[in-house]
C-alpha cells in the first residue's frame, strides 16, 4: 500500500487498531456472519474514517454511533448481516441503497457488488460521504440527494435494494424497482417494534422472510437541505 494511502487509513487511530479490528471480525463471525467476502471487506474498511475524530477510538466496537443530524452510522453486525442477505443467492451488479448516512455501508457494498446507487435526504451527510469514498478511491458509487421512499426510478431495475432506516411500510416504489429475482433488505416497523425483512421478487409476486428484531432510525419524508 502506498505510504500516503496508509496514512489516510490510519489517521487518528492508535497502535491497537489492527487488533481491535480483528476482534470485531471475530465477534461478527461468532454472531453468525458467515460470508467470508463480507468479513474480509469489513476487516479492510476503515470505519474510523466514517465517524467524528472524537469517536474514532470506538469505531471498531460493534455498535451504532452518532454522526450528527440525529442520525447514526449503522452497527457493523447489521452492515455485515444485511450485506450477506443481499448476496446470499450470488453476486449482484446493480444495488440501490437508501440512507447513505456516513457512507460506511455504501463503502462496504461498493467492494462487494459492481455498482452502487445511493440515495440520502440530508445534503451535508451526503457530501461528506462522497468525500470519504473518493478519499478511499471507491469509484463505483453514484449518489443522489432525494427521498428514498421514491427509490431512484430513472435507473431501475436493481438486483438488490438495501434500506438503512426503518420504514413504517415497505415503500411500493422500491418493490416496483426490483428486477426479477431482485432482493430487498429492509427494516420495517416503528419505535421499539422493528423487524428486518428480506423480500424477493419471484416469477409471480413477492416472497417475504422475517429475520428478527432490529433497531434503526426512521425513514423520513422528503429531501432536506
Ligand atoms: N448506512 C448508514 C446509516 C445512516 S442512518 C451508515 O452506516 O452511516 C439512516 C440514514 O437514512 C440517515 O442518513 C438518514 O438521513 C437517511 N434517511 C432517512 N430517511 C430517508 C429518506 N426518506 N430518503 C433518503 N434517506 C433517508
Amino acid at each position: 500500500m502506498a505510504r500516503e494511502q496508509d496514512d489516510i487509513l490510519h489517521r487518528g487511530i492508535g497502535m491497537t487498531s489492527q487488533r481491535t479490528r480483528e476482534r470485531l471480525i471475530q465477534r461478527l463471525y461468532e454472531e453468525g456472519v458467515s460470508n467470508a467476502k463480507v468479513l474480509e471487506v469489513i476487516r479492510r474498511t476503515p470505519r474510523h474514517l466514517f465517524v467524528d475524530e472524537a469517536l474514532a477510538h470506538r469505531a471498531y466496537e460493534d455498535t451504532a454511533l452518532p454522526i450528527g443530524h440525529n442520525q447514526t452510522i449503522s452497527q457493523p453486525y447489521m452492515v455485515a448481516r444485511m450485506s450477506e442477505l443481499l448476496l446470499e443467492a450470488g453476486p449482484l451488479d446493480k444495488v440501490l441503497e437508501i440512507g447513505t448516512g456516513s457512507g460506511y455501508q455504501t463503502a462496504v457494498l461498493s467492494q462487494l457488488v459492481e455498482r452502487v446507487f445511493s440515495v440520502e435526504r440530508i445534503k451535508v451527510l451526503q457530501d461528506r460521504a462522497k468525500e470519504r469514498l473518493t478519499e478511499l478511491n471507491l469509484r463505483n458509487v453514484v449518489f443522489r440527494w432525494g427521498d428514498g421512499w421514491e427509490g431512484w426510478p430513472a435507473l431501475a431495475p436493481y438486483n438488490g435494494i438495501i434500506v438503512t432506516a426503518v420504514a413504517t411500510d415497505v415503500p411500493q416504489a422500491l418493490l416496483d424497482q426490483l428486477a426479477p429475482g431482485g432482493r430487498l433488505v429492509i427494516p420495517v416497523g416503528s419505535g421499539e417494534v422493528q423487524q428486518l425483512m428480506l423480500i424477493i421478487r419471484e416469477e409471480q409476486g413477492f416472497s417475504r422472510r422475517v429475520l428478527g428484531a432490529v433497531r434503526f432510525v426512521p425513514l423520513l419524508n422528503g429531501p432536506l437541505a
